[in-house]
């Protein structure tokens, strides 16, 4: 990885914060556009660090259905916590905690549970001040040692549940010098019918946030092009801010080119006078450029992966999607992903995996789409296409090479099939009883002790690798026997945990207990992923003569 520049500022002086809002409507990436600020106040030599707010009652992201809010992110300290805080990883090259997440049920659990506790006295609890003075002391603690602050309010301006934390934050920037506090509203700038940037939708946005006491300093338009100048100038005018502090944020090929993108619009610049940093700060010339040139490779290859899951939506494996991209940028490579859905595929094979030069199959819960996983499992094996099994993927690899290899007919997870004889994949002995007890989960970061003189030993190059989890079951160790002999090797353990495993004198075939796309990075993708575009890069390569890499079926 590159090396990040040392730390130039004073860290005694106190954090500087970033408030960001947004405005219109949900989902215009105010979440980007903040950690790519915060990406470039990082190249410029600060520690820079973010919170993400989430207005849901919801204690955390865990129980939250993928198909609703997009893929559950995993933290090394096993918090899960809303995709966002992925994006915050990716962009700033940082480990986060827990506690980086706040959401509604967080913080009311933690004041009731005092107001039971007594710690109250006896007054009466209410949203002010009691819930926004935990709002505000979780945005200081999170804050801690580092120089800039991002807070992001998840939603809308104007949203019900996002009152509380929209007033914790006037208070805060009321207890704070100006020159800390930075409030950023993003916002949608649409075009009418005759080509025209409309700012109404803009104005009516801040008119509700200064409605709440909150006056943005920065406004940034999100639009699919450039905001025109007169654009600019009429947003300055109607919102009360200099020309000079609207911003365009126009649509890009990827997310990672919005970075280079706030910086040409010269938004890095503006915070730091802001700030009064821009003197700390590293010469431009000195700052880091890695990012520019990683995201910004040359493309003169593809290739297309399958994704065999259960929800068709980007959102729900998002972070498989963005290790297969840092993959691609290391070898100027396009990965194309191509939707399987599981489902499909058990219904009988009809060439949906003929053209692909890899096959992913994803984490999961729950029965629905397992026999098309496996169906696709199958399929790579038998076709030699490079195959990568996360977590639920892993586990279905080795219940297919028990069914279609070992003979062990009907065997599967104890998850899907209380009945099987063959439960290859159970709750271990030793956690039976606190399953019993309400279910725990192997959550977060865990070493795994690698093989030398295997795959993973060449991919890692180490002989362990620290990967974050998300899981109950695990590979039975009553089957241990059974799958001693080669071609399948667990080549990566923890304890008596099967952790990875990979199959000699296929071309790429790795499974893994863990999540290894939770620790992707631009500049520094996952070895898994690393591995498996590599591979797929070889078959798309030895495949450009023929039409596709096989004609025989699947066999059912
Ligand atoms: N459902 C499986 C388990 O609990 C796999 C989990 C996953 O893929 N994240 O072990």
């Amino acid at each position: 990885m590159p090396t990040e520049p040392d730390t130039q500022y004073d860290s005694s002086l106190g954090s500087k914060f970033i408030f960001v809002t947004g405005g219109v409507m949900s989902g215009l990436g105010k979440g980007i556009t903040a950690a790519s600020t915060g990406r470039l106040l990082k190249n410029a030599g600060f520690d820079v660090t973010a919170v993400k707010v989430d207005p849901y009652l919801n204690v955390d992201a865990g129980t939250m259905n993928p198909y609703q809010h997009g893929e559950v992110y995993v933290l090394k300290d096993g918090g899960e916590v809303d995709l966002d805080l992925g994006n915050y990883e990716r962009f700033l090259g940082i480990d986060m905690h827990s506690d980086h997440n706040i959401t509604t049920g967080k913080t009311y659990q933690h004041v009731i549970e005092k107001e039971r506790a007594g710690d109250y006295l006896g007054k009466t609890v209410q949203i002010i001040p009691h819930i926004t003075d935990d709002i505000k002391r979780r945005i200081r603690e999170a804050a801690e040692g580092t120089d800039v602050c991002i807070v992001e309010v998840g939603g809308t301006v104007g949203d019900i549940e996002g009152m509380p934390y929209l007033e914790a934050l006037r208070q805060f920037a009321h207890e704070e010098p100006e020159e800390n506090v930075l409030f950023v509203h993003v916002t949608l700038v649409p075009y009418s019918k005759n080509g025209e940037q409309k700012t109404k939708p803009t104005q009516h946005s801040v008119k509700e946030v200064r409605s709440i006491g909150l006056q943005p300093d920065v406004i940034v338009g999100r639009s699919e092009t450039q905001l025109e100048p007169e654009t600019k100038d009429k947003i300055a005018l109607f919102c009360d801010i200099p020309t000079e502090a609207v911003f365009s944020n126009p649509d890009v090929e990827d997310v990672y080119h919005v970075p280079l993108v706030v910086e040409e619009e010269g938004l890095d610049e503006y915070v730091l006078e802001h700030f009064e940093l821009a003197e700390q700060a590293l010469p431009p010339e000195e700052r880091t450029r890695e990012w520019r040139e990683v995201v910004t490779t040359e493309k003169r290859d593809d290739v297309t992966i399958a994704l065999v899951g259960k929800y068709d939506l980007e959102d729900a494996y998002m972070s498989i999607h963005e290790s297969l991209k840092h993959a691609g940028f290391e070898f100027g490579a396009d990965v194309d992903v191509e939707w399987v859905f599981a489902d499909e595929l058990a219904e009988g094979y009809d060439g949906q995996l003929d053209d692909v030069d890899g096959i992913i199959v994803p984490g999961g819960f729950g029965m629905r789409g397992t026999e098309g996983k496996i169906e696709a499992i199958r399929y790579a094996r038998e076709h030699e296409i490079p195959f990568l099994g996360l977590c639920l993927g892993f586990q279905m690899a080795v219940v297919e090479y028990a069914r279609h290899v070992l003979g062990l007919e009907g065997a599967h997870s104890a998850e899907m099939d209380e009945e099987t004889p063959h439960p290859v994949i159970d709750i271990l002995p030793e956690q039976y009883e606190v399953e019993n007890l309400g279910g725990t989960m192997r959550l977060g970061e865990h070493t795994t002790v690698i093989e030398p003189e295997t795959l993973a030993y060449e991919l890692y190059d180490d002989t362990s690798c620290q990967e974050r989890h998300r899981h109950r079951y695990e590979v039975n160790p009553e089957y241990f026997e059974a799958f001693a002999d080669e071609p399948l090797t667990f080549s990566g353990t923890a304890g008596n945990r099967m952790e990875i495993l990979e199959l000699e004198g296929h071309p790429f075939f790795l499974g893994t207990q863990y999540h290894p796309e939770y620790s992707s990075r631009p500049g520094e993708p996952s070895p898994p992923f690393f591995g498996l575009v590599e591979a797929a890069l070889e078959l798309a390569e030895a495949t450009t003569d023929s039409d596709t890499h096989t004609q025989t079926e699947v066999s059912h």
